[in-house]
């Protein structure tokens, strides 16, 4: 079911999302090596709850922290842990949620971690791309499903990236995964038109090499089955009678 969600509701999820927003910019600037990755998200979590908002993923579905840390190969949903230090030339994926007076925010930033390859970056870089151009390509009540993953798609593979297929991005509101399914992937002309009062959160996850992915066992990292780098960069956005707001920036 699809939510619609009125200003004033917006507006809840406009702080939410800030407050997301600002946990990742603390966490870019604590990033460089050496640093432990459950020390960064303690500083998320603390964060947090200092702006009178909740970690949306600490204990979801069992999930034992407040940010996913993804390095490198790592597509999504990595732990932190005090054992996993970060190091020169990874790059590193910081997802993170917050819930504002019930309403949530959703996004996600890859960042270097002191020097990186020319390479790593380009995968930053056009990471980055696809959600823009995904987001510039929208007309509300025009755009469909399918015409915004293949925007998104069609950036990544120019580049001859990888679009996994397994993870989508998704409706946001009360919930934090809410209907519809919004792919990086799509045929122009397919799924359901994106329309005023819809919030989504759209995050490409791109990879350097394959498109494949396998789940670790530990119920929640996902890597590149080639083990090649990916990166991840996400917002929530409002669809609106005039265009799309990103609230997380
Ligand atoms: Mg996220
Ligand atoms: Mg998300």
């Amino acid at each position: 079911m699809i939510t619609v969600k009125s200003a004033e509701q917006i507006e809840l999820m406009r702080r939410a999302n800030q407050i997301v927003r600002d946990t990742l910019e603390l966490l870019r600037e604590h990033t460089k090596p050496g640093v432990s990755t459950l020390t960064l998200d303690k500083l998320a979590y603390e964060y947090i709850l200092s702006q009178n908002a909740k970690p949306s993923f600490l204990h979801y579905n069992g999930f034992p922290a407040s940010i996913c840390v993804s390095v490198d190969c790592e597509v999504v949903h990595g732990i932190p842990s005090k054992r996993k230090i970060l190091q020169e030339g990874q790059i590193v994926s910081y997802d993170c949620g917050a819930i504002y007076k019930g309403w949530q925010g959703d996004a996600a930033r890859t960042v270097a971690v002191g020097l990186i390859s020319p390479e790593c970056q380009k995968l930053i870089d056009v990471t980055e791309q696809c959600f823009f151009k995904g987001v510039q390509s929208i007309v509300p009540g025009q755009t469909r499903l399918g015409d915004l993953g293949h925007v998104i798609q069609t950036h990544a593979e120019s580049f001859g990236y990888g679009v996994v297929r397994e993870l989508v991005g998704h409706g946001i509101g009360r919930e934090m995964h809410e209907d519809p399914e919004v792919p990086n992937f799509g045929i122009p002309g397919h799924g359901m038109r994106l329309s005023a009062g819809m919030t989504i959160a759209i995050e490409p996850m791109i990879t350097m090499g394959t498109e494949r992915v396998d789940w670790m066992n530990d119920g929640w990292t996902v890597k590149t089955r080639d083990r090649k780098p990916a990166a991840h960069y996400e917002n929530t956005v409002a669809i609106t009678e005039n265009g799309v707001e990103i609230l997380s920036l």
